[in-house]
């Protein structure tokens, strides 16, 4: 079997790179006087009766068991005297924008995979040492540029240079050399795989898999049998094994998928069933390419090739199925008018990069 652990030419060098508790830290940036208090980014807390989550929080509120998405009247009983701040998303996307062009600037296939994260593909400079110097220099620029600091994680896979920069935030540096790469994997928690949440660890505890060595070395039958197909992927994931490439996707506007019925229907059942299968395909591509959408179009041929398209902004970014699934029912319910349909579709457009974390689904 081959493994992740090839050496020689062939050996691929992947950055990642994670800006520290971004907007917290754009906010201490414009204000310095936050600096070393905890900060809390996200909903008004109400004195304790706000609604609505916690974005993100610096370090120093973390301390206090402050975490994303935790409501925000909890972070509020846990550290009511926390400065809490409603975000400035205008600001952290041009801050983002200028951390992303410094990343690209370096030369090497890029992808950002959120506001504030993205991978560079290193492979081409051949040596691990020339990447450690690299991801230096890029540490530097970014802090001279933004007085932000951020980690990095160096690996010859995705998933793995991702785990590594998140072991040593913040203003982390860490290095997962092709040798150490299994006696890097093997002690962690099994909760550090991306896209592993919490039901999914506790479904693995109850099998007695704790660490990322006992996922690999367990029976891959038994956990198909539990999780399905997704299984292999993860043992993979457990055992060093990662081929995702470093995708750019410049360019990339819309999604789409359309289709010709073998012959022209008016059976609203199998016109919906039709819809489904298409959402289905047009999700998939979004979850492949860890983006999120806001704008859903349908259209319908009918006979005599009349065209309607109809579509739909959402008032939120999403990459959730059933969501688009609904937007494209309305959508299809308003511009369809009875008549034979020969051609059905949908494309998803208006993206925003969203966090692999949140699209990997929990298993
Ligand atoms: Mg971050």
């Amino acid at each position: 079997m081959e493994s992740g652990f090839a050496s020689g030419t062939s050996q691929r060098i992947i950055l990642h790179l994670d800006m520290d508790s971004f907007y917290a830290s754009v906010e201490i940036q414009k204000r310095p006087g936050l600096r070393g208090k905890p900060v809390i980014i996200g909903a008004d807390p109400k004195n304790g009766k706000g609604r609505g989550v916690v974005a993100t929080c610096s370090y120093e509120a973390r301390a206090f068991g402050i975490r994303s998405a935790m409501p925000i009247s909890q972070a509020f009983i846990l550290c009511p005297h926390a400065v809490f701040l409603p975000p400035d998303f205008p600001r952290y996307v041009k801050v983002s924008a200028d951390v992303m062009a410094i990343l690209k600037a370096q030369g090497f296939p890029h992808q950002q995979v959120s506001i504030d994260e993205a991978f560079l593909d290193l492979s081409r400079l051949g040596v691990f040492p020339a990447a450690t110097d690299l991801a230096v220099r890029i540490k530097d620029t970014i802090l001279t540029h933004t007085g932000l600091t951020c980690s990095i994680g160096l690996a010859p896979t995705k998933v793995v240079a991702k785990i590594a920069s998140d072991i040593n935030k913040p203003n982390g540096l860490t290095l997962v050399e092709p040798e150490n790469l299994f006696s890097f994997l093997a002690p962690l928690p099994v909760r550090k795989i991306p896209g592993i949440g919490k039901k999914t660890e506790a479904d693995l505890f109850e099998m007695g898999i704790r660490t990322i060595k006992d996922l690999a070395a367990y029976d891959i039958q038994v956990l198909i049998a539990r999780f399905g197909r997704s299984a292999i992927a993860l043992q993979d994931i457990a055992a060093g094994i990662d081929r995702e490439e470093v995708k750019e996707r410049d360019g990339m506007k819309s999604v789409s998928r359309e289709t010709t019925f073998t012959e022209d229907t008016d059976d609203v059942k199998l016109i919906a069933a039709t819809m489904d299968a298409l959402t289905e395909e047009v999700c998939r591509n979004l979850t492949d390419e860890s983006l999120h959408c806001r704008t859903v179009t349908v259209k319908v041929r009918y006979q005599g090739f009349i065209t309607r398209t109809k579509a739909r902004t959402l008032p939120h970014y999403t990459g959730d199925p059933a969501t688009v699934r609904m937007c494209a029912h309305t959508l299809l319910r308003d511009i369809f008018c009875g008549q034979k349909i020969r051609l059905l579709g949908i494309r998803l457009s208006s993206f925003d990069m969203c966090d692999a974390r949140q699209m990997i689904l929990d298993v």
